[in-house]
């Protein structure tokens, strides 16, 4: 390459990488668990499998671009005008597409750190300036640090709730006294990819604060607690002028057809969908407690994976997972998230814990 040759953007070369979990590594004899991308262990119900091979038979066709039955399936779903929702290929799609709606070249977006890895992909990819904000001891999102962070330059916060890697999920209470000191001109996104794995004494209520707060959006996904990460479909509830810029800036036709699909049928089959929720969360409540008795300090876990904070063990714990037969995300010198799995995949967990403390 040199002075001749095509050349992107200077802020492109910036851009930091994303890093997927991890696949199981395949040993004879062995079961090994994927337990680093925060998926869910259960595959899609039949019903939902039926319906998505009854979608392939119209894959040669476009799919409908206005995803007209899934908008109408969540709007009933959520009690929201369909003019409030924007559908998106996965909801890392949706940062991408706030960010570049709403930035222009060198405007500023706050978001804790560490917390999702694509914030400062999306943001720096937009040539915008992400400002990290370091999260609290436990794990927690600093609001107070957050909002002392806003320049007259800050045109969107993103608050990860409950926050991936470390696990914490911000209070009612703490998001609207957040709320209370953001300007009106910034837009408050709250990610709410693990929202329906929360259990803790008030939690937020997503849809009423976006609708009290014309600078609120919500972003949540079909990845997590409906099973369905594959098929990449994410979507925003937000007052209706930011849902339409949304809008505006998706990639056309981001959402397949089998995905559309596959989103109605699990819409309707969402009471079971929720019992598997609740055996996760069940299982996430065994896992921690196992792990706090065997005298690890770690965070409340709100969603469905747990955070170590291991420093400079941490290749050694992640190589210690893998000799056991589970697959866990390290972020190098920092510590390791592994998501709750499969039973037998936490039962080796908590043995591996047990261990790798001696
Ligand atoms: N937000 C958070 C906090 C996440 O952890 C993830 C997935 N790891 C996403 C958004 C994106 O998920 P998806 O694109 O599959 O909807």
């Amino acid at each position: 390459t040199g002075p001749d040759t095509p050349q992107p953007r200077p802020n492109i070369g910036a851009i930091p990488p994303y890093v997927a979990g991890k696949p199981p590594t395949v040993r004879p004899g062995m079961t090994s668990y994927k337990l680093s991308s925060n998926e869910n262990p259960y595959p899609p119900l039949p019903g939902v499998v039926e319906a998505v091979q009854e979608a392939v038979g119209s894959m040669n066709r476009y799919p409908d671009m206005g995803s007209v039955a899934l908008y109408e399936a969540l709007s009933e779903r959520l009690g929201v005008p369909v003019g409030d929702l924007s559908l998106a290929t996965g909801s890392v799609g949706l940062i991408y597409q706030l960010v570049q709606a709403f930035c222009e070249p060198g405007d500023e977006v706050v978001f804790a750190w560490r917390s999702f890895e694509a914030y400062p992909i999306a943001v720096t990819a937009a040539a915008a300036t992400a400002v990290k904000v370091p999260v609290l001891a436990d794990g927690r999102h600093d609001l107070d640090a957050m909002a002392a962070a806003i320049t007259d330059r800050t045109r969107v916060v993103l608050v990860c709730t409950p926050n991936n890697p470390t696990g914490p999920a911000v209070t009612q209470a703490e998001l609207d006294a957040f709320l209370a000191k953001v300007p009106a001109r910034v837009l408050v996104v709250v990610d709410e990819a693990y929202v329906e794995f929360v259990r803790m004494d008030d939690p937020v209520d997503g849809l009423a604060t976006y609708r009290s707060h014309p600078n609120v959006v919500l972003t949540r996904t079909f990845s997590k607690a409906y099973g369905l990460a594959g098929f990449r479909v994410g979507y925003a509830v937000a007052p209706a002028p930011i849902a339409a810029a949304l809008r505006a800036v998706s990639l056309p036709f981001g959402v397949s057809t089998v995905a559309q699909a596959a989103a109605i049928a699990s819409l309707e089959r969402e009471p079971e969908l929720l019992e598997r929720v609740e055996a996760l969360v069940a299982e996430r409540t065994r896992v921690v407690d196992g792990l706090r008795d065997a005298g690890w300090d770690v965070p409340e876990a709100q969603g469905n994976f747990v955070w170590f904070e291991l420093g400079d063990r941490t290749a050694d714990f992640a190589a210690a997972a893998d000799e056991v037969g589970i697959v866990v995300r390290p972020f190098a010198g920092e510590g390791a998230r592994v998501s709750i799995g499969e039973d037998e995949a936490n039962d080796r967990l908590l043995v591996l814990a047990k261990e790798f403390q001696k």
